[in-house]
């Protein structure tokens, strides 16, 4: 369990949900696995605490094994033992927590979603913590994830500095504010937090709900930095129209608030070695990425007759967030213009996924149109290498990853300009951005009609420039 930096280096323990490819339900996963390497890159010690869920990839940990050592930690009046495992996962080094909890609270079949989600992932940091002190690391900077995670932050100051661990200084960094992970007040005791000290207005008490403790509220409060995925996204969720709530407690901590751009792990993301394409290619040479578009259009059973046609592509969680009536407008007005269209995505919210499969099986044997209603990484990769567009029409965007990850494979990101699509996807059009930097296509109304004129444009412009 010991294993310590070279004194010039820091060392940065990350407490997350998420990891890609092992656990990932979005862009956390990515950040987590790429900003570590990175970290890991420039000499950096990092480690890596996740939960030990049942539904991980498996197959993709490297060295997985449990260590003797078991290491007990506080949960509702009592000691629960917790089962470590180590890993290594893309090169990082990885501490997956197994709690011996009668609750089963990784064992769900699911990362998130869980009636009792407050519960695991507050039983989940206070066992991180106690790993790093029983294991004796003096790390310099802890850094949190999203709310799942945020309990960190009070736990480590209120218990755990005083017991010794407190080399450390906090960073926390939220990923999208649309999720607090709010509960009632009383059930922060359970992870041994005093609900009487910190369910209060300047601490972790919810700005709406007197009666409710807010997990990224008490991660702004009690963390020595607070960062978000874009500076745009920063700016936005200083406003009231954007802070869901939090824009007053973010304004009261602005010095230790600032928006970075997250990047992709371009080694991750890279066409010319992705073993998921039909065939590899590079900006060098892009005939690989038509050969790419043929053979998926054969996969998915659309029509190959016109090489030329254009493909747009949408990989997404289909939350309102994400724009789906945008997502769906887009899809008709493709057709109606001779396009082809094909989704990715799955939706947590049944509605909406009963709604897209309805349009799914509208369009189950169309020669121009396929959605695929699942999470699904290979098909991912290969929508990316095939599409000559990828549509990102967001009502909202922390930062996004798919204009990026898009890009890198050589697919034109059509995005609205929010967040951080603001900040990487610059219009072709814009003459106060220098050509060099114009990568895409941008619109800002999230109205269809004016959505449609665009995407219409879009096309066209698409067929001018390919020549079709
Ligand atoms: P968010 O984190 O809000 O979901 P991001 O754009 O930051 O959005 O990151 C999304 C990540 O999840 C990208 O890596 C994208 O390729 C991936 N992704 C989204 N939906 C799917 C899906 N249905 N199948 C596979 N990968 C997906």
């Amino acid at each position: 369990l010991i294993s310590s930096p070279k004194s010039s280096e820091l060392h940065v323990i990350h407490i997350a949900a998420e990891i890609a490819p092992v656990a990932k339900v979005g862009g956390l996963g990515d950040v987590v696995t790429g900003l570590g390497k990175a970290l890991q890159r420039r000499g950096h010690l990092v480690e890596i605490i996740l939960p030990k869920y049942d539904c991980m990839q498996y197959e993709l940990i490297r060295d997985l094994r449990a260590l003797d050592a078991v290491v007990e930690s506080y949960f509702d009046g009592r000691l629960h033992k917790n089962k470590i495992w180590t890993g290594t996962v893309e090169g990082l080094p990885v501490y997956f927590i197994e709690p011996h909890h009668p609750g089963n609270f990784f064992w769900r079949g699911q990362f998130y979603g869980e009636h009792d989600d407050f519960k695991r992932f507050s039983f989940f940091s206070r066992a991180a913590l106690e790993l790093l002190i029983q294991a004796g690391k003096k790390p310099d900077i802890i850094h949190c994830h999203d709310w799942q995670t945020a309990f960190v932050a009070p736990l480590y100051w209120d218990i755990y500095a005083p017991k010794g661990l407190n080399s450390a200084r906090l960073c926390f960094t939220c990923h999208n504010f649309e999720y607090q992970g709010t509960a009632p007040a009383s059930e922060l005791a359970s992870c041994g937090l005093d609900v009487h000290h910190l369910n209060r207005p300047d601490r972790i008490q919810d700005n709406s709900a007197h009666d409710r403790v807010n997990p990224i509220k008490g991660g702004i409060v009690f963390s020595n930095i607070v960062t978000t995925v874009s500076p745009t996204y920063a700016q936005e969720v200083r406003t009231a129209e954007g802070g869901r709530g939090l824009h007053a407690t973010l304004n009261s901590h602005a010095k230790k608030f600032v928006g970075i751009l997250n990047g992709i792990d371009t080694d991750a993301w890279n066409p010319a070695r992705d073993t998921f394409l039909k065939v590899q290619y590079s900006a060098f040479d892009t005939q690989g990425k038509t050969e790419n578009k043929e053979a998926l259009r054969r996969k998915l059973g659309l029509s190959s007759a016109n090489i030329g046609q254009p493909l747009v592509g949408c990989i997404t969680r289909l939350v309102p967030q994400k724009g789906v009536h945008l997502i769906r407008h887009a899809l008709y007005r493709t057709l109606e213009l001779g396009g082809q269209f094909i989704l990715l995505g799955s939706s947590p919210v049944s509605h909406i996924q009963r709604e897209f499969e309805d349009i799914a099986n509208q369009f189950q044997s169309h020669e121009n149109a396929r959605l695929l209603l699942k999470y699904d990484e290979s098909l991912a990769r290969f929508i990316y290498a095939a599409s000559d567009m990828v549509v990102i029409p967001s009502i909202f965007e922390p930062c996004g990853l798919t204009q990026m990850i898009a890009m890198r494979y050589g697919s034109i990101p059509i995005v609205r300009k929010t967040g951080g699509l603001n900040d990487s996807v610059f219009d072709v059009d814009d003459d106060t951005i220098p050509e060099e930097f114009r990568n895409g296509f941008t619109f800002l109304t999230a109205d269809e009609q004016r959505c449609v004129i665009f995407v219409f444009s879009t096309c066209a412009e698409f067929g001018s420039s390919a020549g079709i």
